[in-house]
């Protein structure tokens, strides 16, 4: 990603990220209060007409002032409400929104805007790559995990009652407007599951970026808009540069799920709903450090670091007792899989990644050591 110079007249300054991919290029624009902005947010609407998606937390915090944005811009707008929660990410709800397009009469010039956190932002871009064979969409995320990660990158969908995420498209927003102070809303939970994922950019691919959040998670736990800001633009640039070298998940995409592999059995084993993702995540991520110790990638202080910034996060660090047996199971199932050996994404040395099959015996210690 490259940055680009900002507007000298706003302040503070937004940061604006470019997402490279030829035609399907986008900015990123991170920055407090953009969301009071309309003639920002209506650069990046074409035709005359915008069709919010929102849910019925975010709508009360942040509609009207959206919709007011736009109007004053003028643009007509259509708002859409769905119900909330990861049980709602599915075809019902995708068929609410193509019910009210159709019902206000939205044309193929109609851009689709997803207000809120990754469930909105993946459902809405899914609606947006199908309805009349594709309609523009942006994505205004307004959670962590949705600013320095869902809304970038291009993977949209819905769930099935057989697997997560398992209908859905690639397809590039037009833009994406993350507001740094719609996180003063979020519940603490959901803002540590987000540095999870933060945390895991670092880990996994800056081992300066590692340290600097080690130096300030105590301001981005905080909220501190300065730090926070920071440290979204880094990880959305680290993911941007990502996905920019591999679209659509080749090979170089899967280091993005260090932690994922020992955090999906977390998730499925306790049933989903239960730990947030981002907090498997995190505890994966002490637990894939923890291998890479046992496999001589790195050593034992890297391993204590990773546990002690995934726990100044306020995330848990110490794995559910699943049984050996069924936490093998679980792993195993594990999308990254081939030919029956798990896959693991681990740290040689921390900053960069290695992907790597593991001796059993090896894993089996690392969950007698993470495992209480
Ligand atoms: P979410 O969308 O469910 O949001 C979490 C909760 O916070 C919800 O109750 C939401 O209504 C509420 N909320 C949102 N913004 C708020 C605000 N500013 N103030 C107060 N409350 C607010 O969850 P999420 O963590 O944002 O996203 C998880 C989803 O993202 C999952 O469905 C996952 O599959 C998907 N995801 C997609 C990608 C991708 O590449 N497309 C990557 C990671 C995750
Ligand atoms: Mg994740």
């Amino acid at each position: 990603a490259q940055r680009l110079a900002s507007d000298p007249m706003n302040e503070p300054h937004p940061t604006i990220l470019n997402v490279e991919l030829g035609e399907r290029s986008y900015p990123i624009v991170i920055g407090p209060n953009l969301l009071d902005d309309g003639a920002l947010l209506a650069r990046h609407i074409d035709g005359g007409k915008a069709a919010i998606v929102t849910n019925t937390t975010v709508a009360p915090l942040y509609l009207a002032k959206v919709a007011g944005a736009l109007r004053a811009a003028g643009r007509e707008v259509v708002e859409i409400v769905l119900p909330d929660g990861e049980e709602h990410k599915n075809w019902q709800s995708l068929n609410l929104v193509f019910d009210a397009l159709l019902a206000n009469k939205c044309d193929r010039k109609t851009t689709l805007v997803a207000l809120g956190g990754g469930v909105i932002g993946d459902l809405t871009g899914f609606a947006a790559s199908s309805y009349m064979r594709g309609v523009p969409f942006v994505q205004v995320p307004t959670t962590l995990l949705s600013q320095v990660d869902s809304s970038v990158g291009g993977k949209t969908g819905i769930n099935h009652p057989l697997g997560k995420n398992m209908i859905g498209a690639f397809y590039q927003p037009r833009a994406v407007i993350a507001d740094t102070a719609t996180l003063d809303t979020l519940p603490p939970r959901e803002l540590s599951a987000g540095l999870a994922e933060v945390i895991k950019h670092g880990a996994i691919l800056d081992a300066d970026y590692f340290a600097w959040i080690e130096r300030n998670i105590d301001k981005l736990v905080a909220r501190e808009p300065e730090a926070m800001a920071y440290a979204i633009a880094r990880s959305c640039e680290i993911k941007a540069d990502v996905v920019r070298k591999d679209e659509r998940e080749g090979g170089l995409r899967a280091v993005l799920n260090f932690g994922h592999t020992f955090g999906h059995a977390i998730e499925s084993g306790l049933g989903y709903g239960n730990w947030l993702h981002g907090e498997a995540v995190g505890c994966g991520m002490v637990m894939a450090a923890d291998l890479s110790a046992r496999l001589g990638l790195v050593d034992g202080a890297t391993v204590d670091r990773v546990r002690a910034l995934v726990k100044a996060a306020g995330l848990p660090v110490v794995a559910p007792d699943l049984g050996e047996q069924r936490w093998i199971e679980l792993m195993s199932v594990d999308k990254k899989n081939e030919g029956g050996a798990i896959k693991f994404i681990l740290l040689k040395p921390l900053g960069s990644p290695s992907i790597t099959t593991v001796p059993l015996e090896v894993l089996k210690a690392t969950l007698a050591a993470c495992v209480h």
